[in-house]
């Protein structure tokens, strides 16, 4: 399975933290190097051809934050 990683920082704590998330098949256009890592796992809520849109919740104070990956 292919899977993303980036950086984001909390807006509510200012917690920087690496996080990753997993692409199921049906949303690859193309491939992408599969990481296996130990980090907070976001979840795709949503894409289109340029972007995925992502959530997390911050693993230090809880929040539930909404990101954009540009693809
Ligand atoms: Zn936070």
């Amino acid at each position: 399975m292919s899977s993303l990683t980036g950086h984001l920082t909390c807006d509510d704590c200012n917690y920087s933290f690496e996080w990753m998330a997993m692409i199921p098949e049906y949303m690859l256009t193309r491939s992408y190097t599969v990481h296996i890592l130990n980090k907070p796992i976001a979840n795709i809520y949503g894409f289109n051809e340029n972007e995925y849109r992502l959530c997390i919740y911050c693993p230090s104070c809880g929040k539930n934050l909404f990101f954009v990956y540009e693809r």
